[in-house]
Formats: structure tokens, C-alpha cells, sequence
């Protein structure tokens, strides 16, 4: 299986132009979904969140208290490395597993806000980079996540700016709203097919 990594800044539209390539018939792995899913679904990766952020780390229903996390890790570089000694190698694991279970396509998607942090893109065939100005990811960010200015910007403090990230891409797609998407798109997803073809 062809494998392809997508990775972007917060709110840089990683998800929004995922949905197009799923549209394309090209299966997308959202690893940020799935890590959240893990962190409830597996009894492993619960065990080692409550011993790292106490019992406040879950409700009493279960679902995990995200708030919570996020207000003690995004300000506490320690321990939001601790968290992700936690979760990304089990995400990088289960992605794996999700890509060998694919069959008849030509390639696949793992999308991920952290994919070159994690080093999850060494184990993949390419990486796409969205990128798009902080300013209107600030504003993108805070519109759909109805949230604080100040927390957009510490959890993006926690992440590469584009000028390093760009460094790792083999296509990048600029999402500042001003060129297109669909262009963008096509075009790579006809280069990545080709290259599928050879390499494959
Ligand atoms: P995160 O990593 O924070 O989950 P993301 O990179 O997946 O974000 P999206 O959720 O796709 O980003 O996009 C962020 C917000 O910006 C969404 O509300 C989306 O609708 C909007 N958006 C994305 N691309 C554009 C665009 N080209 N023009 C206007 N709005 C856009």
C-alpha cells in the first residue's frame, strides 16, 4: 500500500481538504480522531493517563476530560511530552495495522496534526504540507472552536512553524484562501497516482 502523510498547522484545513481527497475515493486515516478514540477505548493508554494526570482525567462516565488534559499539557512542555510518549506510538501502531487491512486502492491517507513531531512521516511514502499564515489560522481557529485567542496560540506553540515544516514535504498545498483547493488537489492526487503506479 502506497502510504501518504497530510499534516498542517492548527487549523491550517488538513480535515477540509481530506474530505476532498476522500471524495477522490482516497481512504484517510484521521490520526488525531483516532488518538482520542484510544484514549478512552484502550484500557493501556487510560492506565497510563490517570498515573500521568490523576482521576480528573476521565469523567465519571468515562469520556475523557479533554479540557482538562489540554489546559495542564499545552502549558506544560514536560508533561505534553509525556502524553505523547503515551499516544503516538500506539496511534503510529494502529495506523499501521488500519493501512495493511486496505485493499484495491491505489493509495491512502494518515492525516495528523503532529506527523513530522512524531516522526510517524518516516514510516510513510510522502508528506503533504497545508500551509497557511498564522493569522488566518488564529481566526480560523477561534471561529470554529469557539475558543480563546491565548489557548489557540499555546497549542501553537506546541507545533512547527511552516517555514520547518515545508522542509519535510514532497507536495505542499497553500490554504490561505486565496489560490484554490480543487486545482491543488487534482494535481497532486495525479502525481501521487503515477507515482504509485511505479513504485507499487
Ligand atoms: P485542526 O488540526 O485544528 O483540527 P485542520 O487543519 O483539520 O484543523 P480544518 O478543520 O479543515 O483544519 O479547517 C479549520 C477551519 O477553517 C474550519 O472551520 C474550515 O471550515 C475552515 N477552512 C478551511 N479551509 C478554508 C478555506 N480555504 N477558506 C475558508 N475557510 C476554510
Amino acid at each position: 500500500m502506497y502510504k501518504v502523510g497530510i499534516t498542517g498547522g492548527i487549523a491550517s484545513g488538513k480535515t477540509t481538504i481530506c474530505k476532498i481527497f476522500e471524495l477522490l475515493g482516497i481512504p484517510v486515516y484521521y490520526a488525531d480522531d483516532r488518538a482520542k478514540q484510544l484514549m478512552t477505548a484502550s484500557k493501556v493508554i487510560k492506565h497510563q493517563i490517570i498515573t500521568l494526570f490523576g482521576t480528573e482525567a476521565y469523567f465519571k462516565n468515562g469520556r475523557l476530560n479533554r479540557k482538562y488534559i489540554g489546559s495542564i499539557a499545552f502549558n506544560d512542555p514536560p508533561i505534553l511530552k509525556k502524553l505523547n510518549a503515551i499516544v503516538h506510538p500506539a496511534v503510529i501502531q494502529d495506523g499501521h495495522d488500519w493501512f495493511e487491512k486496505l485493499k484495491d486502492v491505489p493509495y491512502a491517507l494518515k492525516e495528523a496534526a503532529l506527523l513530522i513531531e512524531s516522526g510517524s512521516y518516516k514510516s510513510l511514502d510522502k508528506t503533504i504540507v497545508v500551509t497557511c499564515p498564522e493569522e488566518i489560522r488564529l481566526l480560523r481557529a477561534a471561529k470554529r472552536d469557539k475558543a480563546k485567542v491565548t489557548d489557540i496560540k499555546s497549542r501553537m506553540q506546541n507545533q512547527m512553524p511552516d517555514a520547518e515544516r515545508i522542509k519535510y514535504a514532497d507536495y505542499i498545498i497553500n490554504n490561505d484562501g486565496k489560490d484554490l483547493l480543487i486545482p491543488q488537489i487534482l494535481h497532486i492526487h495525479q502525481q501521487i497516482l503515477a507515482e504509485s503506479k511505479q513504485n507499487g
